[in-house]
């Protein structure tokens, strides 16, 4: 099934909601960044609540997300942009732990109890949103439930899941994010509450077949569920020659002219995409004028 996001509102528009199923986005975002079952997890989990937050948004917008926590991946930073263009990269990818007591993905492990998750916003015409608070489960999901709460006083369900096959490939991926509009009823809020505390887990739910509108389906059965939208999410790199090449311009005549001498050329990998770019003798000297 391709991977695509759908927007959403039900009990008569009191409540939004975005679902997307992301497998083949975690997939080939994991494929390149070499993650083993428990950080592709956590990798897959964050890519997908970023490419449902970049879908909020509209034109050239992007988001990006930072999780810094104490655990061994150190890091993970994904960029999401409104056009369903998501990417992502952690600095240890290989971090495979043993299921946890639940039997699931010990991601909260992986990343770490205590840090920070921050979500920065460009809106366009220097437009910048902010927000920061600190981690506090490490499974992910919980922490955005979090973010939302504290930093955009919206109250929301994120739910986010990733299965990984034993060859590590990602066998299904996804995720949904739903939230209360202003003025929501009390009677909507317990409805909701309800719904959600019952609701499978969203991975299984996907590596059964389930299409996002088929999981919004099921959330909100009786509920007044419409779908508006249905977009694209997908992994794309943002790196290119050019913009590789005004970076070794950013480090100066100095380190340039020792790149010639030494190595006669360059060699720079992206660290989101793992594309190698080979630049020339040739094209250092261009550099340099
Ligand atoms: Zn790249």
């Amino acid at each position: 099934m391709q991977d695509m996001l759908i927007k959403a509102t039900a009990f008569n528009g009191m409540v939004r909601a975005y679902a997307a199923n992301t497998t083949a986005l975690v997939g080939e975002a994991c494929e390149r960044q070499d993650t083993w079952a428990t950080s592709s997890a956590a990798l897959g989990r964050t890519l997908t609540i970023t490419g449902l937050i970049a879908a909020m948004h509209k034109g050239e917008d992007t988001v990006t997300v930072k999780i810094e926590g104490d655990g061994p991946m150190g890091a993970i930073i994904v960029d999401g942009h409104a056009n369903g263009a998501v990417r992502g990269y952690t600095p240890h990818p290989h971090i495979d732990f043993p299921l946890n007591s639940a039997g699931k993905l010990d991601v909260k492990r992986a990343v770490g109890e205590s840090g920070t998750l921050s979500v920065v916003k460009d809106l366009g015409l220097k437009d910048y949103f902010t927000g920061q608070v600190p981690l506090v489960s490490g499974e992910i999901s919980e922490d955005f439930t979090y973010y939302f709460a504290n930093s955009e006083q919206t109250p929301s369900a994120v739910a986010a899941g990733v299965i990984v096959d034993t060859d590590l490939s990602i066998k299904a991926a996804g995720g949904f994010i739903v939230q209360l509009m202003p003025g929501a009823s009390e009677e909507v809020i317990d409805q909701l509450e309800e719904k959600i505390n019952e609701f499978p887990s969203i991975s299984s739910l996907i590596e059964a077949g389930n299409s996002p509108e088929d999981i919004l389906a099921l959330l909100f059965k009786d509920a007044d569920l419409r779908v508006h939208e249905k977009a694209p999410v997908y992994f794309q790199c943002q790196c290119s020659r050019e913009k590789m090449l005004t970076a070794i311009e950013g480090l100066g005549t100095e380190e340039i002219q020792s790149m010639i001498e030494e190595d006669h050329g360059a060699e720079a990998t992206c660290h989101f995409c793992n594309e190698t770019y080979q630049v020339t003798e040739e094209e250092l000297k261009s550099l340099l004028f």
